[in-house]
């Protein structure tokens, strides 16, 4: 089973996310292990392309990634300073008011920044919270004030222009760099730009940056092929029967895997190159199924997750969206790293 991971790629698209916000620096989001990639790798890469700015979601990650990184690069973490957290080497995103006075009292001095909440109420200080430390957080000098968009892969929905407004009213006249978009907001243009951006889906080769270059394939060995006769069903609770003889492929790779079972029986194929072999039965554990008749041979490998079909694609059998799929995606493949 392996995770061909593009790095190249990945840098590409960093790039090409960058260029579309030039006034602005772009960091880059490499919470949950680069949305499953593997962060050492990812941030290295990224890091020798000229990012300088990384952000995790936990304290945790952050003190994972920091050996790999130049202490020149910022690894900031999202979820702030919480109880307990080790945030030695890590630049704290403070979320609240009671953040903000520990993070103050136990690191004064050391760099910290701000997260306000712009409407979509899952992390940041409200309005009022930050008319009560305002003055007392720009006079210790943040490194850059953000909030979060939670509409940007939607460019009409109005709570973006409306959370643009709030931010604006927030931190107009704050000297202090600000960051307002992930993927789906550099893609809403400049307005939205400020100065970081901090893209993270996009880097990864999926929507809502539907011009990325593809980063991940996926290829899963065949361990036996055998051929069913009609009327034989293939696999966990008879949901598909053969019409006619037909050759059928099982390859070593499952829902243990991340690939989830909610995709069995809705069009998803594994390829053969190009050609696709429609996945029949269900998705097991550990095992998946697929109707490979029209193959002249049957490869050693047939890969699940390829140009002809994006972890979009499967996302939208499953019924989610692309980043439930990468960051499902588990620690039983060998990561391949070009
Ligand atoms: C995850 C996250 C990002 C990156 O979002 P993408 O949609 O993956 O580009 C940026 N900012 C915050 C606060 C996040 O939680």
């Amino acid at each position: 089973m392996t995770l061909h991971i593009d790095l190249h790629a990945i840098v590409a698209n960093w790039k090409a996310l960058a260029a579309k916000a030039p006034g602005a620096r772009a960091a880059a989001v490499v919470k949950a292990d680069a949305y499953g990639l593997g962060a050492a790798r990812v941030a290295t890469a990224l890091y020798e392309a000229g990012t300088r700015d990384f952000f995790v979601a936990l304290a945790g990650e952050g003190r994972a990634l920091r050996p790999h990184l130049p202490t020149d690069a910022r690894i900031n973490v999202l979820s702030g300073h919480m109880e307990g957290a080790d945030l030695t080497g890590l630049v704290p995103v403070l979320n609240s008011l009671e953040q903000f006075f520990r993070d103050r009292t136990m690191r004064p001095g050391k760099p910290f920044a701000i997260q306000l909440d712009t409407g979509m109420n899952r992390l940041g200080l409200e309005p009022a919270d930050w008319a009560a430390i305002k003055a007392e957080a720009l006079a210790a000098k943040p490194d850059f004030i953000m909030s979060h968009l939670a509409c940007a892969d939607e460019p009409d929905h109005p709570a973006n222009a409306a959370q643009l407004t709030v931010f604006r009213q927030m931190t107009d006249g704050c000297d202090v760099p600000r960051s307002l978009s992930a993927t789906g907001g550099i893609l809403l243009g400049p307005d939205y730009h400020f100065d970081m951006v901090r893209p993270g889906i996009g880097l990864y080769g999926a929507l809502p940056f539907a011009d990325a270059q593809p980063v991940v394939r996926l290829s899963l060995p065949v361990i036996q092929t055998r051929s069913v006769q009609p009327g034989e069903f293939v696999g966990y609770s008879a949901t598909w029967t053969a019409d006619a003889p037909r050759r059928i492929a099982t390859v070593a790779a499952g829902y243990a895997d991340g690939i989830l079972r909610a995709i069995s029986s809705k069009g998803a194929s594994l390829y053969a190159g190009d050609a696709p072999c429609p996945i029949v039965g269900r998705v097991s554990m550990d095992l998946i199924t697929a109707d490979v008749t029209d193959l002249a041979q049957v490869p050693l490998t047939l890969d699940l997750i390829c140009p002809a079909q994006s972890f979009d694609r499967l996302a939208e059998y499953a019924g989610t969206i692309g980043y439930e799929i990468l960051t499902s995606l588990g620690h039983r493949y060998n990561r391949a790293y070009r």
